[in-house]
């Protein structure tokens, strides 16, 4: 299948659906103003198909094909308010690129960011995404993401948008000293779990309750 063209021509109506948008954030308790300010610059809608771009100001997940979800804002907002808490993300890892949209709103928030993707045409859509709104700094890779980009490692954060049964090895491994990761973990029930590397050991903090798709072995 090939990846559809992005569309960029949403007008006025994305901009005020985009600032309810942000309300509904801060109403859910979101307080980060530079995460929302990120948010708020990136145009939902040029990453979700175009029959559902009228819902892509929602706060849901939506379909983005291959069985795979972009990621709701809510859960993007909290875990990255999560990770920042009192610091820069810095060198930062995404696990899961999907269409591209949660790498996007890191990059408003650091130069260097890192996506791998285990699924070829997403990731190839992710690139068309990304090109059209002009965010030029992610650099995305297809690979199986349990292993990390040991090339590229330490990371100063790790984000991973797809559960595991445990937290993978390699990235635990590829944490720089005082790195911040966060992962859903689970299959059926999930948590997000926040694990920090300190100096002698790993600190691990339980968050929300989520639903992600489940984080998968191998490329395709
Ligand atoms: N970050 C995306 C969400 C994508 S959904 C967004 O902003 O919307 C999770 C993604 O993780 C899917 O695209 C799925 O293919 C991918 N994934 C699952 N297991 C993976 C693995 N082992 N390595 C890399 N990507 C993986």
């Amino acid at each position: 299948m090939m990846p559809g063209r992005p569309h960029t021509g949403y007008g006025m109506t994305s901009q005020r659906t985009r600032a309810r948008m942000i309300e509904r954030l801060r109403e859910q308790g979101i307080v980060d103003e530079e995460v929302l300010a990120a948010i708020a610059a990136v145009p939902r809608h040029v990453f979700v198909e175009e029959a559902l771009a009228s819902r892509a100001y929602e706060d849901t997940a939506l379909p983005l094909g291959f069985s795979q979800t972009i990621s709701q804002p809510y859960v993007v907002a909290r875990m990255i308010e999560a990770l920042r808490a009192g610091r820069d993300l810095g060198k930062t890892l995404e696990i899961g690129a999907g269409c591209g949209y949660q790498a996007a709103v890191l990059a408003q928030l650091t130069d260097e960011v890192y996506a791998v993707e285990r699924i070829a045409p997403l990731l190839a859509k992710a690139k068309l995404n990304l090109r059209a709104i002009k965010q030029l700094k992610v650099r995305l890779k297809h690979a199986d993401g349990q292993f990390g980009l040991p090339e590229a490692a330490p990371f100063d954060t790790i984000i991973v948008a797809a559960a595991a049964a445990h937290v993978p090895r390699a990235l635990l491994q590829q944490l720089a000293p005082n790195g911040r990761m966060i992962l859903p973990l689970g299959a059926a029930t999930q948590q997000l779990v926040l694990i920090e590397r300190r100096a002698e050991a790993y600190v691990e903090t339980r968050l929300d309750a989520v639903r992600f798709v489940p984080l998968l072995s191998g490329v395709e």
